[in-house]
């Protein structure tokens, strides 16, 4: 029998319409490239640019067998390729989504943000394309208003070492209204809060990935600050629908929309959990917390659910469990000599193990 469900998806809604030509932007990273999965089996054609600072060509290993996919190895800081075909819509994706990488280069994350939406916009705007933009919950910085409705206007350091992703995003949420407003073109935007699963880089250095690699590897679980802090966290099917609800529901408009599961847990708790999945003997080791570090969470779904008829539907144990078998099995095609011993980290002079 034909597939038609996928990722809580109807595969066949988007058979409706023509096949488009779509590209998406960060295609080879985490996110992107379940995007790409999804539009090709949706019957579209997909073009991928990237600069493969966090991505991969390994997670398109899927969608490079499909003839109507092509990966391209482009920077979105310059202007997108002009020989390219005409596109229907844009997924603008890339942009380093971990603190770690986005803080690696901040001028250059600063520039991907801005500079890189606008060279996606001068380009929607010649083919007169649909736009998607991966915004994200950090807009609304260490926020002061909880759950966060779309209606906030955050919270947010303008110099701090967020400042470049936050700002970045920010910026580009301007860009995008300001663009929309001048030429009609549709524009649609996504506030996306904490998602994890299968294809999150072994070192993508975000929490999910962190405590179910070291757990895996019985290392030390490594918590920033008390632990107490909140997060809430959608598994990536969810997201990928979500994506998918906003590009094409009928009420939907520029006006941002947040997508996340609002089952919101601390830290620690987030630890305890993946300890008691994954077994073994690691421990929960302290350092500092990172400056600016939002010590709470969780968004207001309200919009999504009635514009989009959207909701994630992914529980955190099932989500989690998924994305365990994911690590267990990719670190095992990896070098299994890059598993160190029990504890090995708890000589950090920031450790006190509790
Ligand atoms: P990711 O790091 O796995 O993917 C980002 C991709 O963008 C990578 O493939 C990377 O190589 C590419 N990239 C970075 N800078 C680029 C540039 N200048 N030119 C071309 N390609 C570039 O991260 P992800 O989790 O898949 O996030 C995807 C998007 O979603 C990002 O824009 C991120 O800000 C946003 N987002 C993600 C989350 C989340 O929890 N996953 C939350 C909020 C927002
Ligand atoms: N965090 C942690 N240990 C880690 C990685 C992250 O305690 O190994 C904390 C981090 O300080 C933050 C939360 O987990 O409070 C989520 O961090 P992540 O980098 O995943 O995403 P953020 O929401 O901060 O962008």
């Amino acid at each position: 029998m034909a597939l038609v469900r996928q990722n809580g998806i109807d595969l066949r809604a988007g058979n409706k319409h023509a096949a488009r030509q779509i590209l998406v932007t960060g295609g080879a990273g985490f996110l992107g490239s379940h995007l790409c999965d999804l539009l090709l089996q949706q019957g579209h054609s997909v073009i991928s640019l990237d600069n493969y600072f966090t991505g991969s060509a390994r997670n398109l290993e899927e969608a490079s067998e499909n003839p109507q996919f092509r990966a391209i190895e482009h920077d979105i800081t310059d202007p997108i390729p002009e020989d390219l075909p005409r596109f229907d819509e844009i997924y603008n994706l890339a942009c380093p989504a971990s603190p770690v990488h986005y803080q690696m280069d901040p001028l250059k994350t600063a520039l991907t943000s801005a500079g890189g939406v606008w060279n996606v916009m001068a380009r929607a705007r010649r083919d007169n394309a649909r736009v998607f933009h991966a915004s994200t919950s950090e807009v609304y910085g260490d926020p002061t208003v909880h759950p966060q409705p779309e209606g906030y206007h955050g919270n947010v350091n303008p110099i701090g070492p967020r400042a470049c992703y936050d700002e970045g995003k920010r910026f580009a949420e301007t860009i995008l209204s300001d663009f929309t407003r001048s030429t009609g073109l549709p524009v649609r935007i996504a506030r996306i809060f904490n998602t994890y699963g299968p294809r999150m880089h072994p070192e993508d250095g975000r929490v999910v990935s962190n405590f179910i690699v070291q757990a895996l590897l019985g290392r030390d679980l490594t918590i920033y600050g008390s632990g107490r802090q909140t997060r809430s966290f959608c598994f990536m099917d969810d997201l990928i629908a979500g994506f998918d609800a906003l590009m094409h529901a009928p009420g939907a408009t520029a006006e941002p929309v947040n997508l996340g599961n609002p089952h919101e847990i601390t830290v620690l708790e987030l630890a305890e959990m993946v300890l008691d999945m994954v077994g073994g003997r690691s421990r929960i080791l302290r350092l500092p917390l990172p400056v600016d570090d939002p010590q709470r969470r969780r968004p207001d779904i309200s919009r999504a659910r009635s514009v989009l008829g959207w909701q994630p539907r992914v529980p955190l144990a099932e989500g989690l469990a998924a994305t365990i078998r994911y690590f267990d099995r990719r670190l095992s095609q990896e070098d299994q000599r890059a598993r160190k011993p029990l504890g090995a980290e708890a000589t950090s002079p920031f450790a006190a193990v509790i």
